[in-house]
């Protein structure tokens, strides 16, 4: 059974099937292989999807869906609702939904799912026969809720999603497969309508890995059509306020304006921007030019150097070790964008695929393989930030580190801090800070074991990513076999995609500070374990040493309970180590009587 793959972008959305051996994109009855992502609801009938939707737009701009992808396992509090042409409103749990003219509402992956319905009727009359599994792209940076959500658009539209794939993996393998140097590294540099994303992988004897990732979804083509537009807009009303506080109708026709002007002008360097009738007799003509487009996109361009250099960084990879730069994403069709990668990368740029169909040709590619109509190549990809537990003090322990390439399993073991505990919260964590409150939490879950003294408890913590990125947290207490299961769904997840590249710089700005309150709390930890005991030890054989000892002992617990108060790390480490060294003789006394106990059986 063929598996279709599917480009669920945020402008536009396209899908396709390996056919007769080959893997191809499918066009609807228009015979266009790509659909813009809009839905129009309009006042009475179904709702309508792809280009007549935008069409609409300018009449009823708050009945026109689009870039819904941007709200996927958000909540209304992480969304910025004045991109929004149409009302959002929030669930019981904060999150999105998309406010409808008749007092209803859809969550965002129920309006992805009328894409996703859409595409699925373009593929079976192209391919005259019912289909029903599909792989789909979503950005590297798309968290668990994100790609969950995407799951279930999938699920909604009648579709089993085999596999979701990072849209840079789909671009790298459609790449690959026209390639056949044993061993590659590659850099795909996607800059599409809405989202940006950078990934260094390497291609060795078939097998693809992805040696780091990183990007912005908040940062694509249509900032540079709202820099055009505002241009255009104060070029036709120099004394106007800006576009952004004129009416949404106005808006879009400046938009839709800017963004022909600016495509025409990866081939032209002029193009005669023409607008009759913008309002009743008011008319607008101005010739733009590829110089002043490239100078209002320069600085969103620009933007994607530093997270470049830190992909690459991140992949421990210098310039000049990369065999190959992928353009891929619909703005990469710029010459700004063009020569800008070929500059920073120092070498020029690779342009030999359709770069807004190279992520769907992966996906097709990727369902081949699945549904075994392709030669085998195996996909590797990466965990974008750290995952991890508390552990004692508010530490973040982790468990699989950043850029672990998935499906990966790791585990270990816990125990119980406190005497007669008889469960454990287990706080599933994401991010790169030292302390748990600085990362983001996941989910968590009460762990329920045999109480019993300090120690005494054995809990398996196991984390195990598939290959879709999707978490599940499996606990274990290893007395009674008894097993706890979480998943991590989306209503667990409160996190912002901005933030993922934000948690990185923020890890490295305050990497001095975390990591002396690392050792701090890590002191503290054993100060909280060796005072109670030496106070006991004290208690039950102190009498046996001789006064000089246990005035060592007594100066050296009063310095450690001094260093716990005064905060400082390395003090404290100090202390504690006297305090080490003072009791030996108490340890060895302790030992002993312990034996001598033993002996006497008592
Ligand atoms: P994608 O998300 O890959 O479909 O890319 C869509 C983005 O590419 C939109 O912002 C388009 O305006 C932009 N785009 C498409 N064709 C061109 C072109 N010829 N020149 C510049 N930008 C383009």
């Amino acid at each position: 059974m063929a598996i279709l793959g599917i480009d669920l972008g945020t402008t536009n959305s396209l899908i396709g099937a390996v056919d007769s051996g080959f893997p191809i994109l499918l066009a609807n009855a228009e015979g266009h292989r790509s659909i813009p992502s809009a839905i129009h609801f309009p006042e009475s009938g179904d709702p309508i999807v792809g280009a007549a939707a935008l069409r609409q737009r300018a009449l009823s701009p708050e009945r026109v869906v689009t870039s819904v992808k941007r709200l996927m396992g958000k909540r209304l509090s992480e969304v910025e609702q004045e991109h929004y042409p149409y009302p959002l409103v929030a669930d019981d749990e904060g999150f999105v939904r998309i406010a409808l003219g008749d007092g209803g509402s859809l969550s965002p992956e129920e309006v992805s799912a009328l894409i996703l319905k859409e595409l699925k009727a373009t593929a079976e009359a192209a391919m005259g026969t019912p289909m029903d599994q599909a792989v789909i792209t979503v950005p590297a940076y798309f968290n668990d809720a994100q790609r969950q959500a995407t799951k279930r658009a999938g699920a909604l539209a009648g579709l089993t999603v085999d596999r979701i794939v990072n849209e840079p993996t789909a671009a790298a393998l459609a790449f690959g497969l026209h390639k056949s140097k044993d061993h590659a590294r590659i850099a795909v540099y996607d800059l599409g309508g809405g989202t940006f994303d950078i990934s260094i992988l390497e291609i060795r004897e078939g097998v693809f890995q992805v040696l780091s990732t990183n990007g912005d979804t908040y940062l694509g083509g249509d900032d540079i059509d709202h820099a055009i537009a505002e241009h255009l807009w104060t070029t036709y009303q120099p004394n106007q306020s800006s576009l952004a506080e004129q009416d949404a109708t106005l808006q879009i026709k400046f938009r839709e304006e800017a963004e022909a002007a600016k495509k025409a002008l990866s081939e032209a360097t002029e193009h005669l921007v023409r607008m009759p009738f913008i309002k009743k007799d008011k008319h607008f003509e101005h010739a733009l030019t590829r110089e002043t487009v490239d100078r209002l996109a320069r600085p969103i361009v620009d933007r994607t150097k530093a997270l470049c250099l830190r992909a690459l960084h991140d992949a421990k990879l210098d310039l000049d070790q990369l065999d190959e730069v992928l353009l891929v994403g619909g703005s990469t069709r710029m010459p700004l964008v063009r020569q800008f990668v070929t500059d920073l990368f120092q070498q020029e740029a690779n342009t030999s695929q359709h770069p807004d169909e190279t992520v769907a040709m992966g996906a097709v590619i990727q369902g081949g393989i699945l549904s075994g109509s392709l030669r085998n190549l195996v996909l590797l990809d990466v965990t974008p930030l750290s995952l991890g537990i508390e552990s004692f003090g508010g530490l973040m322990n982790v468990i699989i580190p950043r850029n672990t390439t998935i499906p990966a399993k790791a585990g270990e073991m816990f125990t119980n801090a406190m005497p007669d505990q008889s469960s454990m919260l287990v706080r599933v964590l994401q991010g790169e800070r030292e302390m748990a409150r600085d990362n983001w939490e996941l989910g968590q879950v009460e762990v329920p074991f045999e109480a019993g003294p300090k120690g005494s408890a054995r809990i398996g913590v196991q984390f195990q990513i598939d290959e879709n990125g999707i978490l599940e947290v499996l606990t274990r207490d290893t007395k009674t076999n008894k097993d706890t299961v979480l998943e991590i769904k989306h209503a667990a997840v409160d996190v912002d995609d901005k933030r993922v590249e934000a948690m990185i710089s923020e890890s490295v700005d305050h990497a001095f500070d975390d990591m002396s309150e690392r050792v701090f709390t890590e002191a503290k930890l054993k100060s909280e374990e060796l005072l109670p005991a030496v106070d006991q030890a004290l208690a039950l054989i102190g009498d046996q040493l001789d006064y000089g000892e246990r005035h060592a002992i007594l100066d050296a617990t009063a310095a450690v309970k001094q260093a716990v108060a005064s905060n400082d790390a390395n003090q404290l480490k100090q202390a504690n180590t006297t305090l080490d060294d003072a009791t030996q003789q108490l340890a060895a006394l302790l030992m002993q009587k312990a034996l001598a106990d033993a002996n006497a059986g008592t």
